[in-house]
């Protein structure tokens, strides 16, 4: 037997350990978390409710009132095993940073005390000169601020060597400049509270004080035997395959989605879950994906900040649980070209603090009224803002991916349901919406009627589709945090309510009611925006063509999409919302495309190195071995081949070798010269694969990878 098969029969191999969890309570959600229940516990009252403010309101809290809320922390991390904290935060490479600090200091008697102030609950100060920051914070003033956030709990990670409290946290340069993902998003939830309010007390709900939004992510991931991974240095490095030919099967016989789980995915997948209630990441459901070795794993949804701090905790798990199975989780976007890729479905929507949705149509005519306007603020802000919007989910994997027939194409556009499209369009029109089946009630008053829950059919390849009582944007990349994308969502929608409101208001000042004033504007409201409603195929070719005759941006590439970061209008609305300045849109600008060039440079420069070291070797010996046999017609296509791999790989050396002056000219440079360069590499390295002998032949196969669980 081969080596290759070797390795296969090891990677079948799995036997169920024991059961996940047998010495645990059956309900384990929430245990490693210092949520509601322990606060209460451990708190004075006065301090538990000034804190609940704090959480609910987003209240400051006195800063006296931290020491004993630090104290109380300690204590229950300390019971529980906890030896170490750490304040945990999200830097902008989109991954989280931890530096741990013990409990225990000496006393100089020999012997060590656990001490945790307020002040070290409140603040940290990481040396912060490693994070990117896009000039920002020049390296000599490398002072970095970590502040905590009391909105989201603090929680306990577990090792099977010891146990570390997590207290969530913002990140700031010392001059108060957001280094993070968490300062703007929680700045954006505020904005967006307070225009959502006021919105609504015109509308006549005037109870309402907050306004917060909710987060619903659903993550696509893969995973594959470790035996493989360890085997291709293009994964181990980079992700993704930079090499492999498609295989003989791929998703075509659709027998993959929602197929039955094999047994050591699913135990993974449990045990994965399990320790994610734990930390109380509300984990709901599982299941196959498209591709082969794909899956999905979806939590219900939370107030947008909690859930974007346990979307963060979820790809840690992920990765974390699946070594246990000999497992490695796959969360790049593209990991198998020819194979769809991954992305993470961001479900959105606005709740009042009496707990109402108000993207749910409901089955009054009030209702109605307040959903028809706030789902026009986000027509409005979509369109509005497009472009922001597609740079926020820009990244190298990503451009594997949008616009490739398999994820929302590139064109940032609208599904409604046809319910809500005819109703909007009658609104539009001046006409009184009639329902075709007739099954709705009129209202009496025009154009409002009884909207049905479930709106109309589901579109697959909208980037942004309303579903029921939430819009899901569907274009984020899986690996990427949903931060940035949930603080633009928020951001533009705040400012199309207030631009709303603000028609309503001169409606009304001349002379309509209200609920005229509402019917008018969302009507030329739809006027203006409706061009970003679509409920085509997003993925054929008459929508590229019609998009661009109705003027849609169509930012095919992430170097096209990432200047929207800073454009007038994305710097005038979130320096009006006090969400990002110039200088922290800047920063991100920086920081983003040189991620984009950085990435692509590592994954050309592990391109060649696998192809002159690994692959090269192999079409070599293959070759010789053809020469030896004397069989000549298999000589002169190897030859040829083996000549063409490696010229392409010596221009791949020559143009990642030197790249022009300017990170704007470089990464246009990266995705047009080196990109092209290395798909050629690509070209025939898999044309090689599929002749030379398999037992020669280094890299594990798609087939093997994606088929062997
Ligand atoms: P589907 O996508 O098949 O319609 P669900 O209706 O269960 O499935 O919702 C999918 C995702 O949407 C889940 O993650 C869920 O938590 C989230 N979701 C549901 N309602 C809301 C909401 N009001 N705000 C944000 N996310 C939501
Ligand atoms: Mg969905």
């Amino acid at each position: 037997m081969t080596k290759m098969r070797l390795a296969n029969v090891t990677a079948a191999q799995w036997s169920a350990g024991a059961p996940i969890g047998e010495d645990e309570p059956a309900n384990v959600f929430g245990a490693n978390v210092f949520g509601q229940n322990e606060q209460r516990a451990r708190l004075p009252k006065q301090v538990f409710r000034a804190l609940q403010r704090t959480i609910e309101r987003s209240e400051s809290l006195d800063p006296a009132l931290a020491d004993v809320v630090a104290a109380a922390m300690k204590d229950w991390a300390l019971e529980r095993g906890a030896t170490h904290y750490t304040h945990w935060f999200q830097p902008l490479t989109g991954f989280t940073a931890e530096k741990h600090d013990s409990f225990y200091a000496p006393i100089g008697d020999g012997t060590a005390i656990a001490a945790f102030s307020g002040g070290e609950l409140v603040q940290g100060e990481p040396d912060a000169s490693s994070f990117p920051t896009g000039g920002v914070r020049a390296t000599f003033e490398a002072r970095g601020y970590t502040a905590w956030d009391p909105t989201s709990p603090a929680f306990l990670l577990e090792n099977p060597n010891g146990t570390f409290l997590c207290i969530p946290t913002a990140f700031t340069s010392w001059t108060g400049e957001a280094l993070d993902h968490k300062i703007p998003l929680l700045r954006s939830i505020e904005a967006l509270s307070k225009s959502a309010v006021h919105a609504l007390h015109l509308l006549g709900d005037t109870h309402v004080e907050r306004v917060t939004t909710t987060m619903g992510p659903e993550q696509e991931y893969f995973l594959i035997d470790k035996t493989y991974y360890y085997q291709r240095p293009d994964l181990i490095t980079t992700g993704r395959t930079l090499f492999g030919a498609k295989p003989p099967k791929g998703h075509e016989l659709d027998d993959h989605y929602f197929g039955s789980i094999p047994e050591r995915i699913l135990a993974c997948m449990m045990d994965t879950e399990r320790e994610l209630l734990k930390l109380g990441v509300p984990i709901k459901t599982r299941h196959n994906e498209v591709a082969p070795a794909q899956y999905e794993i979806a939590p219900i949804f939370e107030n947008t900040n909690v859930g974007v701090d346990h979307q963060q905790l979820l790809m840690t798990v992920l990765k974390n649980v699946a070594h246990r199975y000999d497992l490695v989780a796959l969360l790049h976007e593209k990991p198998f070209a020819g194979v769809n890729g991954s992305g993470k479905h961001n479900n959105w929507s606005m709740s009042t603090d009496g707990g109402e949705n108000l993207l749910d149509p409901g089955d009054t005519p009030e209702e109605n009224l307040q959903f028809l306007f706030f789902a026009a603020a986000v027509v409005k802000a979509v369109d509005t803002h497009q472009g922001l919007l597609r740079a926020s989910v820009a990244s190298a994997g990503q451009d594997h991916r949008l616009g490739a027939n398999e994820a929302p194409p590139a064109i940032i556009s609208i599904f409604l349901g046809a319910e809500l499209e005819n109703v909007f369009t009658a609104l539009a029109e001046g006409r009184v919406y009639v329902s075709p089946a007739g099954e709705f009630m009129g209202l009496g008053s025009p154009a409002l009627p009884t909207l049905p829950k479930d709106t109309g059919d589901r579109n697959r390849t909208s980037p942004f589709a309303f579903t029921g009582n939430k819009f899901e944007f569907r274009a984020l990349g899986s690996n990427m945090s949903p931060a940035l994308p949930n603080t633009v969502l928020n951001t533009i929608v705040a400012e199309a309510i207030d631009s709303l409101v603000e028609d309503v208001e001169a409606a009304v000042d001349a002379g309509k009611t209200v609920p005229e004033a509402i019917s008018a504007v969302v009507g030329a409201n739809y006027r203006e925006h409706g061009r970003i409603v679509f409920a085509g195929d997003g993925y054929s070719e008459e929508w590229h063509a019609e998009a661009d005759t109705r003027g849609l941006l169509n930012l095919r590439t992430t170097p096209e999409a990432l200047p929207e970061l800073i454009s007038e209008q994305t710097l005038s609305t979130f320096s009006n919302y006090g969400v990002l300045s110039e200088r922290e849109l800047h920063s991100r600008f920086d920081v983003f495309l040189e991620q984009y060039i950085v990435n692509i440079n590592i994954e050309a420069e592990t391109a060649a190195d696998i192809a002159s070291t690994m692959l090269l070797p192999a079409a070599l010996r293959y070759l010789r071995l053809v020469q030896e046999t004397g069989v000549s017609v298999l000589e002169g296509e190897i030859r040829d081949l083996v000549n063409k791999f490696v010229d392409a790989i010596n221009t791949l050396r020559g143009v990642n070798a030197v790249h022009p002056d300017g990170t704007d000219v470089e990464a246009i440079y990266m995705r047009d010269r080196v990109l092209t360069t290395m798909a050629e590499v690509r070209e025939y390295a898999d044309a090689l694969e599929r002749i030379v002998a398999d037992d020669l032949w280094p890299l594990p196969k798609y087939a093997e990878i994606l088929f062997i669980k």
